[in-house]
């Protein structure tokens, strides 16, 4: 996305500069600050999309900094860190950075975390609408039209029944319970909530044998 703003927080100069000049190569418009106060009133007021914050800076440190924007801001935050030890890691991602690289570093290697952190960032797409069809041997459950069809030949099944088959389906070969398939029918039990489930299975055909009981319940034969 062109244009995203970053806000580079670092005292040394060389390495700002070369920050500077990588990331608005790749397009984004660039802010530096040179210390912590400067660089979290700069955050505050200018809201960028994402920092780059080093953590051995004059006046406040890195962590400091990010403890303080925390409270109010969630823009992404990479810290760079001469300091690669263990303990600095955690507590830097424990301070709510979301990444974090140890200098010194590939400039390609911080260009590639930025763009990942800004694409995770990013208001994704509205999601694309897919007709919901789940696909079981020859079994298809269409959720879209509510209907269940076994080697495309409809299947007639009541609300009810289209109901405890979809728990079945969605539960993934996983064991659903007696009482989640009495609920959604009528709270048949016992040997009431079997006949249900046959009544599923002669209407499913061959498919049917896919419905298998176990001990409290009943799952779906996935192969
Ligand atoms: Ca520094």
């Amino acid at each position: 996305m062109a244009n995203e703003k970053i806000l580079v927080v670092e005292d040394e100069k060389s390495l700002s500069g070369v920050l500077r000049y990588n990331l608005e190569k790749s397009g984004y418009r660039v802010i530096v600050c040179e210390d912590g106060p400067a660089g979290l009133r700069c955050a505050r007021q200018e809201r960028p999309d994402l920092l780059l914050l080093d953590v051995m800076l004059p006046g406040l440190d890195g962590f400091e900094v990010l403890r303080q924007l925390r409270r109010s801001h969630a823009m992404p935050v990479l810290m760079l860190t001469a300091k690669g030890t263990e303990t600095d890691r955690v507590a830097g991602l424990k301070g709510g950075a979301d990444d974090y690289m140890s200098k010194p570093f590939s400039v390609a290697e911080l260009l590639a975390r930025v763009e990942a952190l800004l694409r995770r960032a990013r208001p994704g797409p509205a999601p694309r609408r897919v007709r919901d069809i789940e696909r079981i041997g020859d079994v298809e459950m269409d959720r879209d039209r509510r209907e269940v069809r076994v080697s495309g030949r409809r299947v007639l099944l009541g609300a009810s029944e289209l109901e405890a088959f979809g728990l079945l389906v969605e539960a993934d070969g996983k064991l659903v319970e007696d009482s989640a398939l009495a609920r959604v029918l009528g709270g048949a039990c016992g040997k009431d909530l079997e006949e249900a489930l046959d009544g599923i299975r002669r209407e499913l055909g061959r498919e049917g044998a896919r419905i298998t009981g176990a001990p409290g319940g009943y799952r779906l034969r996935l192969d």
